[in-house]
C-alpha cells in the first residue's frame, strides 16, 4: 500500500543521498530504458546491439555477413542504417539527456548464421536449392569450433568493412535529431589498443562529419585488454568492465557450456562458494579489473570506470566497484533498486583505495 510504498521511498533516497557510485541500466529498446527510468537509471551502461537484430531482422545481418560482392555488402549496410538510427532515436528520447552507451555490434556468428546442420541435411538429401548451396558454402567457411572466442565485436567490425561505420553514423545522426542526446559509442572484445585505434579513427572522423560530439570507449573483457589498460586508455575516453567474458576467459571456463556442466561439483568442493559468473571473483578476476583501473587512470587521469557484466547488478560485487573506484555500475532494470541500496550500503561502510 501507499505507506509501504513511501517508506521504500524513503530507504532509496537516503542510499541516493550517501551512494558515490552512479547506477545505470542495461537496456537495448525504448521500453526498457523507460522500464530502467522508473527503477532510478540514471544513464544506459550498455545497449547491446545485436539485441536489434534478432527477428524479422536477422536476415538483413545474415545478407550482409555472407555478402557475396561489395555491392551486396552497401545493399544490407545501406538497408541497416536507417532501422538503426531509428532504434537509437527511441532510445535517446527515453533517456531525456542521461548517457547512453552504444556497444557497437558483438554478435557470435553461430548465434547469426542459418543452421549448418539443417542446411547439410537439404544438401545430403538432394533438396538444397542453388541458394541454399551457396549459403552452406558460405556458412562452412565461417564455422567455428569455439565462436564465443571468435570472430565477434571489435574482429568482425574490422573484417566487415562499413559495418561500424554504419552504426556510428546511425549514431550521430540519432544524437542530433535529440536535443541533449548523450552518446558514448563503445568497442567490444578489444584485445589490443591497435584494434581500439583502428576504428576510432573512422568513428571520429564521421562524427566530426555529422557534427555531433560522442565518448569513444571501450570494453575491458578480455585479460590482455586489462594486462595492457595503460596503452588501450591512450585510444579510450571511457573504459566499461566486460566481467562476463572477463569471467570466462580468466578462468578458461566456456560461457556456453561450463554451467550445466560441473560447476555444482565444483560448488560442493568449494573451490568456489558461489559461480564467478554470478559474484565477482576477487582474487582472480577483480585483480585484473583492479589492475586496469590503475594503469587506465596512470595514463589518462579521470578515466570514466564502470562495469556493465551481469556482476553490476550482484550486491558483493557492487561493493567490489565501489572499493575499486569505479564511476558506475550498469545492470538490468529491476536489479537497479538493490545496486542503488548496495552503492550507498558501500559508500557507508568507507574504505576503498579510489584511483581517480
Ligand atoms: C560482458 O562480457 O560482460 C558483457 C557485458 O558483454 P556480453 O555479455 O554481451 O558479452
Ligand atoms: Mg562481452
Amino acid at each position: 500500500d501507499d505507506e509501504l510504498v513511501r517508506a521504500v521511498d524513503r530507504i532509496m533516497a537516503h542510499a541516493d543521498a550517501v551512494r558515490r557510485l552512479r547506477v545505470r541500466a542495461n537496456a537495448d529498446n525504448p521500453e526498457d530504458a523507460a522500464r530502467a527510468r522508473r527503477f532510478g537509471a540514471e544513464g544506459i551502461g550498455l545497449c547491446r546491439t545485436e539485441h536489434m537484430f534478432l527477428g524479422e531482422r536477422r536476415q538483413l545481418v545474415e545478407d550482409l555477413v555472407l555478402a557475396a560482392s561489395p555491392q551486396d555488402r552497401q545493399a544490407a549496410l545501406d538497408a541497416l542504417e536507417p532501422l538503426q538510427r531509428t532504434d537509437f532515436i527511441g532510445i535517446f528520447r527515453a533517456m531525456e539527456g542521461r548517457p547512453v552507451t552504444i556497444r557497437l555490434i558483438d554478435p557470435p556468428l553461430h548465434e547469426f548464421l542459418p543452421d549448418l546442420v539443417g542446411l547439410s541435411v537439404k544438401a545430403a538429401t538432394g533438396q538444397a536449392t542453388d541458394k541454399d548451396r551457396v549459403l552452406l558454402a558460405a556458412v562452412r567457411r565461417l564455422h567455428e569450433q569455439n565462436p564465443m572466442l571468435g570472430l565477434r565485436g571489435v574482429r568482425l567490425g574490422l573484417v566487415i568493412p562499413g559495418l561500424f561505420a554504419m552504426q556510428v553514423r546511425a549514431i550521430a545522426e540519432a544524437a542530433r535529431e535529440v536535443p541533449g542526446a548523450q552518446p558514448e559509442i563503445m568497442i567490444p572484445l578489444v584485445a589490443a589498443v591497435q584494434e581500439l585505434e583502428a576504428v576510432r579513427e573512422e568513428a571520429a572522423r564521421i562524427l566530426a562529419e555529422v557534427g555531433v560530439e560522442a565518448l569513444i570507449g571501450t570494453m575491458i573483457e578480455t585479460p590482455r585488454a586489462a594486462l595492457t589498460a595503460g596503452q588501450v586508455a591512450e585510444a579510450a575516453q571511457f573504459f566499461s568492465f566486460g566481467t562476463n567474458d572477463l569471467t570466462q576467459m580468466t578462468w578458461g571456463f566456456s560461457r556456453d557450456d561450463v554451467e550445466a556442466a560441473f560447476f555444482s561439483r565444483y560448488l560442493e568442493l568449494g573451490i568456489f562458494g558461489v559461480s564467478p559468473f554470478e559474484t565477482l571473483d576477487r582474487d582472480g578476476v577483480g585483480r585484473l579489473l583492479r589492475l586496469a583501473a590503475e594503469e587506465g587512470r596512470a595514463t589518462r587521469p579521470g578515466l570514466k570506470l564502470g562495469i556493465c557484466g551481469e556482476h553490476g547488478g550482484d550486491p558483493d560485487s557492487v561493493h567490489f566497484c565501489h572499493d575499486s573506484g569505479l564511476d558506475y555500475v550498469s545492470c538490468s532494470p529491476f536489479r537497479i533498486p538493490v545496486a542503488r541500496l548496495e552503492a550507498g550500503r558501500a559508500a557507508l561502510a568507507g574504505g576503498g583505495s579510489d584511483t581517480r
